[in-house]
Protein backbone atom coordinates (compact mmCIF):
# COMPACT_ATOMS: atom_id res chain seq x y z
CA UNK A 1 0.00 0.00 0.00
CA UNK A 2 1.32 3.40 -1.05
CA UNK A 3 0.92 6.19 1.30
CA UNK A 4 1.01 9.92 1.05
CA UNK A 5 3.44 11.67 2.23
CA UNK A 6 2.26 13.77 4.95
CA UNK A 7 4.29 16.63 6.16
CA UNK A 8 2.96 17.55 9.76
CA UNK A 9 2.36 21.32 9.92
CA UNK A 10 1.07 23.17 13.11
CA UNK A 11 -0.93 25.93 14.31
CA UNK A 12 1.79 28.74 14.87
CA UNK A 13 0.41 29.77 17.67
CA UNK A 14 -0.28 26.51 20.01
CA UNK A 15 1.56 24.11 17.79
CA UNK A 16 -1.14 21.76 17.60
CA UNK A 17 -1.44 19.61 14.72
CA UNK A 18 -2.97 21.06 11.60
CA UNK A 19 -6.00 18.86 9.88
CA UNK A 20 -7.29 20.55 6.66
CA UNK A 21 -6.59 22.83 3.90
CA UNK A 22 -2.20 22.95 3.61
CA UNK A 23 -2.16 26.80 3.56
CA UNK A 24 -3.79 26.86 7.09
CA UNK A 25 -1.83 28.60 10.06
CA UNK A 26 -3.68 28.02 12.90
CA UNK A 27 -6.25 26.03 14.04
CA UNK A 28 -8.66 28.12 14.41
CA UNK A 29 -9.64 31.84 14.17
CA UNK A 30 -8.95 32.35 18.48
CA UNK A 31 -5.25 31.25 17.67
CA UNK A 32 -4.83 33.52 14.54
CA UNK A 33 -6.56 36.36 16.89
CA UNK A 34 -3.68 35.71 20.18
CA UNK A 35 -0.92 35.52 17.71
CA UNK A 36 -1.39 38.77 15.57
CA UNK A 37 -2.05 40.85 18.69
CA UNK A 38 1.26 39.87 19.67
CA UNK A 39 3.19 40.54 16.84
CA UNK A 40 1.29 44.01 16.93
CA UNK A 41 1.70 44.24 20.97
CA UNK A 42 5.96 44.84 20.05
CA UNK A 43 5.05 46.97 17.55
CA UNK A 44 2.74 48.73 19.93
CA UNK A 45 5.10 48.96 22.57
CA UNK A 46 7.55 50.43 20.34
CA UNK A 47 5.75 53.41 19.65
CA UNK A 48 4.34 53.85 22.83
CA UNK A 49 8.15 54.71 24.11
CA UNK A 50 8.83 56.54 21.02
CA UNK A 51 5.90 58.61 21.56
CA UNK A 52 6.38 58.99 25.18
CA UNK A 53 10.22 59.99 24.63
CA UNK A 54 8.89 62.56 22.08
CA UNK A 55 6.44 63.96 24.17
CA UNK A 56 9.37 64.32 27.25
CA UNK A 57 11.44 65.60 25.26
CA UNK A 58 8.67 68.53 23.63
CA UNK A 59 8.00 68.77 27.41
CA UNK A 60 11.57 69.75 28.67
CA UNK A 61 12.15 72.13 25.72
CA UNK A 62 8.94 74.08 26.67
CA UNK A 63 9.88 74.18 30.21
CA UNK A 64 13.47 75.38 29.76
CA UNK A 65 11.94 78.23 26.46
CA UNK A 66 8.42 79.89 28.14
CA UNK A 67 9.84 83.04 26.26
CA UNK A 68 9.92 81.52 22.98
CA UNK A 69 13.87 82.32 22.67
CA UNK A 70 16.48 81.13 25.08
CA UNK A 71 19.78 79.33 25.20
CA UNK A 72 21.00 76.20 27.52
CA UNK A 73 23.68 74.30 27.92
CA UNK A 74 23.74 70.58 26.64
CA UNK A 75 24.00 69.66 29.98
CA UNK A 76 21.03 71.23 31.38
CA UNK A 77 19.33 68.90 28.24
CA UNK A 78 21.12 66.03 29.02
CA UNK A 79 20.35 65.83 32.96
CA UNK A 80 16.63 66.09 32.20
CA UNK A 81 16.67 63.36 29.74
CA UNK A 82 16.46 64.73 26.72
CA UNK A 83 16.86 62.23 23.87
CA UNK A 84 18.91 64.30 21.13
CA UNK A 85 17.83 61.00 18.05
CA UNK A 86 14.72 62.02 18.42
CA UNK A 87 12.53 64.69 16.87
CA UNK A 88 9.93 65.46 14.62
CA UNK A 89 10.94 67.67 11.70
CA UNK A 90 13.78 69.64 10.81
CA UNK A 91 14.66 72.83 9.07
CA UNK A 92 18.22 74.08 7.33
CA UNK A 93 18.76 77.53 6.63
CA UNK A 94 20.03 79.07 3.93
CA UNK A 95 23.39 79.39 6.16
CA UNK A 96 23.17 75.58 6.43
CA UNK A 97 22.00 75.78 10.23
CA UNK A 98 19.84 73.32 11.09
CA UNK A 99 16.51 73.15 13.45
CA UNK A 100 15.54 70.16 14.87
CA UNK A 101 12.34 70.32 15.68
CA UNK A 102 9.97 68.40 18.31
CA UNK A 103 6.38 69.23 17.31
CA UNK A 104 6.68 73.08 17.82
CA UNK A 105 9.95 73.06 20.14
CA UNK A 106 13.24 73.82 17.88
CA UNK A 107 16.60 73.28 19.21
CA UNK A 108 20.02 74.83 17.23
CA UNK A 109 23.52 73.94 18.34
CA UNK A 110 25.87 76.55 19.07
CA UNK A 111 29.37 76.43 19.64
CA UNK A 112 30.68 75.92 23.13
CA UNK A 113 28.06 73.34 24.05
CA UNK A 114 25.17 75.43 23.79
CA UNK A 115 21.88 75.13 22.26
CA UNK A 116 19.75 77.70 21.32
CA UNK A 117 15.99 77.03 21.91
CA UNK A 118 13.17 78.37 19.43
CA UNK A 119 9.35 78.13 18.98
CA UNK A 120 7.68 78.15 16.02
CA UNK A 121 4.43 78.91 16.35
CA UNK A 122 3.18 78.30 12.64
CA UNK A 123 2.95 74.80 13.93
ZN1 LIG B 1 -3.83 26.78 17.56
Amino acid sequence: MIRPSITKRTCLECGDELMGRSDKKFCNDQCRTVYNQKLNGDATELIRNINNQLRKNRAILSELNPDGKTSVRKSVLEKKGFNFKLFTSTYTTKEKRTYYFVYDQGYLQLENDYFMLVENKDF
